[in-house]
């Protein structure tokens, strides 16, 4: 069991009240992680010390954020193994999904990094004779990052990474379900020489993350608000940010639609499907939900599907490397056995995997799924996934946005002018020609439409959120006045 501490203004701190929750293993139950239960009082210290670090993160050169984000990098690539334990003990993560999550989460940093020296304005021709005039981007001011647990050392780096590239302060709020995740995240930072308040860490216990999120957003020192997690939260989300008018990135959920066109190498698609389908027993925002496949080559892609995702190991991660680790809880388990026992009710077929009474989840197969199942519509998140047959590009094309989410979205197909045309007309912020719908790069605009949310992490896209674009003037001749 591991007994952890936020991290407020450069301290080590208990909560204010002495509160703590408890993470527990969802395999067995036993205790994974004690963490503090912040209160308002924690929320507003954290906060406070993040603006009073402001002042002097917001000034301190490119070269020295730089270095002290690689030297991050370089320390959170050298925890790997803490992390790897760490995930298997709270959310019952495989090895080989902890160590993506070290590998990504390093590029970030190193991605945020390079940004420090990429902030940069423009002149703007003026109509005022002898007005020079800057568009200049600005740190924005107290960041507030709010990650989940699901690609926990990936998702909690991203809150925080661009925004310090960008000369803003931040307060981390951990997930309740990887709070010693999130904790190593923060050692490291802290491990690196980040100053004292420019990284804060607050976690709470699942009843109090309301009043502490709406506590940090209101806090006047907060500019930015950044969100992952599930589509009902972010609209809380946006709802309390709107009231305190605060700008926010808001990524949620989504039901990423693969389609395999007729013409498409049926070998390499399933590669990518039962990838994209079964990596961290499907608890990705990305994951593969629905599997849009035309008629003519649909048995052969279900038969050689279904065969590779029985033989994809299956265990707890503890005793030794699965593909398929644990699922995050026995709810995940009702959830999902109720979508398959609705869609097998209206007519699909089971075609591989099934019902579970435990968190170790086969990966599951049902084919024939139709809109009127709830697994049509709703994210599954867990390594259970729903066959669409269609005839032909454009009921393809109407299946894959026939959904309210817009995240991440793939096509199958040899003509690459057909399958560029079909990726055009997605409804989705992200898709991939012959690829897998799991794919995500720290310099690549991140992020989804409709139900999926709004904002971009990623490269580029990262100084646009987390800065402060000004006009500036400076007026060089005598101004005319009309009085
Ligand atoms: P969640 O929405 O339940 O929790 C996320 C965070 O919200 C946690 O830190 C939690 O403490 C906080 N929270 C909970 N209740 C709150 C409230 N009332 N007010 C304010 N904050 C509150 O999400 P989850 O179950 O941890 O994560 C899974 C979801 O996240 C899935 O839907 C998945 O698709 C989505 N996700 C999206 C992305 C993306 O980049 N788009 C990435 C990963 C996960």
């Amino acid at each position: 069991m591991e007994e952890i501490l936020m991290l407020i203004g450069g301290e080590r701190r208990a909560a204010a009240l002495g509160h703590t929750f408890e993470r527990r293993n969802p395999l067995d139950q036993s205790i994974a992680t004690r963490a503090p239960a912040a209160t308002a009082t924690d929320a507003i210290a954290a906060a406070d010390a993040a603006a009073l670090a402001f002042r002097t993160w917001s000034v301190t050169g490119p070269s020295e954020r730089r270095t002290l984000l690689m030297k991050a990098a370089d320390l959170l690539r050298a925890k790997a193994l803490a992390f790897e334990t760490t995930m298997a003990a709270e959310i019952g993560a495989s090895g080989v999904w902890a160590r993506f999550n070290v590998h990504l989460a390093a590029d970030m940093l190193v991605e945020a990094a390079s940004m420090t020296s990429q902030i940069s304005g423009e002149v703007i021709a003026s109509n005022v004779p002898g007005s020079l005039s800057l568009a200049v981007r600005q740190p924005a001011g107290v960041v507030l990052g709010i990650a989940p647990w699901n690609a926990p050392v990936i998702l909690g780096v991203r809150a925080i990474a661009a925004p310090l590239a960008c000369g803003n302060t931040v307060v981390l709020k951990g997930s309740e379900i990887s709070p010693a995740t999130h904790g190593l995240i923060i050692e490291t930072l802290q491990d690196a020489g980040l100053p004292p308040g420019v990284v804060n860490f607050v976690t709470s216990a699942p009843a109090d993350a309301g009043l502490v999120v709406e506590t940090l957003i209101a806090h006047p020192a907060v500019r930015r608000v950044n969100f992952t997690g599930s589509t009902k939260i972010g609209r809380i989300i946006a709802a309390t940010c709107a009231k305190y008018l605060k700008p926010a990135v808001l990524e949620l959920g989504g039901k990423a639609p693969l389609i395999i066109l007729d013409d498409a190498d049926v070998d390499t698609a399933v590669d990518a499907a039962a990838f994209g389908a079964f990596a961290n027993s499907g608890q990705i925002c990305m994951s593969t939900e629905r599997l849009i496949v035309d008629e003519s080559i649909a048995d052969e892609f279900v038969a050689k599907l279904a065969a590779k995702a029985q033989r994809l190991p299956l265990g707890d991660p503890r005793l030794g490397p699965v593909v398929l680790g644990s699922v995050v809880d026995m709810t995940t388990v009702t959830r999902t056995n109720a979508l398959i026992e609705d869609a097998v009710g209206l007519g699909a077929t089971l075609v591989c995997g099934g019902k579970s009474n435990t968190t170790l989840m086969p990966a599951t197969l049902l084919d024939h799924v139709s809109p009127q199942m709830k697994i049509y519509h709703e994210e599954s998140f867990a390594p259970v996934k729903g066959i669409v047959r269609v005839q032909g590009v454009e009921e393809a094309i109407a299946c894959a946005n026939d959904n309210a989410f817009g995240l991440s979205a793939a096509v199958f197909g040899r003509d690459m002018a057909r399958a560029w045309q079909v990726a055009a007309r997605i409804e989705s912020g992200i898709c991939h020609i012959n690829g897998p719908t799991v794919h995500d790069e720290a310099q690549m605009p991140f992020g989804g439409v409709k139900d999926s949310g709004w904002g971009r992490f990623g490269g580029k896209a990262g100084i646009d959120a987390f800065t402060e674009l000004r006009w500036i003037t400076m007026q060089t001749l005598p101004r005319h006045y009309p009085f």
